[in-house]
C-alpha cells in the first residue's frame, strides 16, 4: 500500500521533501470489531491549500494537525472494496475524508457521500461538485449577498474556487474581474472562463493602481482567496457598502512574518461588511447546491479547469505546486482510474 507521509511539522512554504512515500501495511477486509467500517481503493485525491493548515503544530485551527510519520489526509474519490457498514455496498464511488495512499480503511463514515451522478467525470466531485464548488457557491450566495449590476473582484480567479465564482457572479449579471499569477491563466478568465477582464498581478506594479484601472467606480464584492497586499489593495478599492468574502490567504502560508493590512480603516468610511467563513458551516445547503451545479454545467452554461497529475508519488509535487501557482485550474492527484 504505498502512501503519502507527512515528514515533520512544516515551516514556511510547503517542500516536496516534507513528505515521503513510503509502503505500508493495509488489509482489505474491513476491520472485525469496528462497527460500519469501510475499505476502499483511492482513486482521485484532491490538493487543498487548507491542508498546509494541518501541517503544522497548531491546535487553534477548525481542523487537527497531521502528525509527523502519518498518512495524509485529504478529500478524495473511492470505490468501495469491503464493507461490514449498510450504507455502502462493495463497488460503491463514495467521496469524502480519506488517506493520501493506495487503499484506505475508514471508520468515521458518517462524512463520507455515495456519489450517485456518474454522467460527469469521477474526479469531478472533489472539484465542481465538491468541496472546493461548494466553497465558491456558498461563499458567493451567502456571503457576498450579489445583486445584478455588482462590480466583482475574484483572486486566484483560475483556481478551484476562484473560476466559479466568476461564472457564478456572470450568471447573476455582475461585471467580473479576476487577478491571477500568469499569462496562461488570465487568457483562461478571458476567453474560457468568461471573465470581463483579468490581469497577472505579479506583472502590476501598484496593485491599488491597477485595481482602481479596472474598477474606475470601485468593487462592490471583493472575493478574496489570496489575503496580504490584494487585499490591502482591494479595500482601498471598495464603493460604500461593499462585501469582502474572506474564503482563503494563500498568500500567507509562506510569510513567516505577515504584515498587516493597512487600510482597514475603510470598513468604517465605506461602510463595508468584510466576513470570513468556511463551507463546513453551511453543508445544509449541500443538496441545494449539487443539482444546480450539475445542471448548469450540463447545460454549458459554466466550464470546469481540472489540472490532474498522475500517480500518488507525483501527490507532494502536485500539492506544493498550489503555493507556487503552478496549478493550472483544480488541482487533482489521480492514483488510479478505477
Ligand atoms: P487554487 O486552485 O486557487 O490554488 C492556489 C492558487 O493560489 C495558486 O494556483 C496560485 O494562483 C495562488 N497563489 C499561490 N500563492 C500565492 C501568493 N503568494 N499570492 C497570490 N496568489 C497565490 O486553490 P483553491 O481554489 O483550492 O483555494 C483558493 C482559496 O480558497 C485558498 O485560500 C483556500 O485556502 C481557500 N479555501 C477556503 C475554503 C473555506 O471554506 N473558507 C474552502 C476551500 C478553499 P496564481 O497563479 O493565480 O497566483
Amino acid at each position: 500500500n504505498k502512501q503519502v507521509v507527512l515528514k515533520e511539522f512544516v515551516v514556511g512554504a510547503p517542500k516536496e521533501t516534507d513528505m515521503e512515500i513510503r509502503q505500508g501495511k493495509v488489509s482489505l477486509r474491513a476491520p472485525t470489531g469496528v462497527e460500519g467500517a469501510i475499505v476502499v481503493k483511492n482513486l482521485y485525491l484532491s490538493c487543498d491549500p487548507y491542508m498546509r493548515g494541518r501541517m503544522r503544530d497548531y491546535s487553534d485551527s477548525y481542523i487537527p494537525p497531521f502528525q509527523p510519520g502519518s498518512v495524509i489526509e485529504g478529500f478524495g474519490v473511492a470505490k468501495v472494496v469491503d464493507s461490514t457498514n449498510p450504507n455502502f455496498c462493495v463497488g460503491d464511488y463514495i467521496t469524502g475524508l480519506t488517506g493520501w495512499e493506495e487503499y484506505s480503511t475508514i471508520v468515521r463514515t458518517e462524512q463520507l457521500r455515495k456519489i450517485e451522478v456518474f454522467d460527469v467525470p469521477l474526479s469531478y466531485h472533489v472539484g465542481l461538485l465538491g468541496m472546493t464548488g461548494f466553497t465558491a457557491y456558498v461563499g458567493f450566495y451567502e456571503i457576498c449577498a450579489p445583486k445584478k449590476g455588482d462590480y466583482v473582484f475574484v483572486s486566484a480567479a483560475s483556481g478551484a474556487v476562484g473560476q466559479l465564482v466568476g461564472q457564478l457572479a456572470k450568471l447573476h449579471g455582475c461585471y467580473v474581474v479576476g487577478s491571477a499569477g500568469s499569462a496562461q491563466k488570465v487568457d483562461l478568465l478571458k476567453n474560457k472562463l468568461g471573465f470581463d477582464e483579468a490581469f497577472n498581478y505579479k506583472e502590476e506594479p501598484d496593485l491599488t493602481e491597477a485595481l482602481r484601472s479596472y474598477f474606475p467606480k470601485g468593487i462592490d464584492i471583493y472575493f478574496d482567496n489570496v489575503g496580504g497586499a490584494m487585499l490591502d489593495a482591494a479595500l482601498l478599492n471598495m464603493r460604500v457598502h461593499g462585501r469582502v468574502a474572506v474564503c482563503g490567504m494563500v498568500s500567507q502560508h509562506a510569510v513567516s512574518d505577515p504584515k498587516g493590512i493597512s487600510n482597514l480603516y475603510t470598513l468604517v468610511m465605506k461602510r463595508i461588511r468584510m466576513e470570513g467563513f468556511i463551507q463546513s458551516d453551511y453543508l445544509h445547503l449541500f443538496p441545494k447546491f449539487l443539482p444546480t451545479i450539475i445542471d448548469l454545467y450540463k447545460q454549458g452554461r459554466i466550464v470546469y479547469i481540472e489540472d490532474m497529475n498522475e500517480g500518488l508519488e507525483n501527490g507532494p509535487a502536485a500539492f506544493v505546486g498550489l503555493f507556487t501557482g503552478n496549478n493550472v485550474g483544480k488541482q487533482v492527484v489521480c492514483v488510479s482510474r478505477e
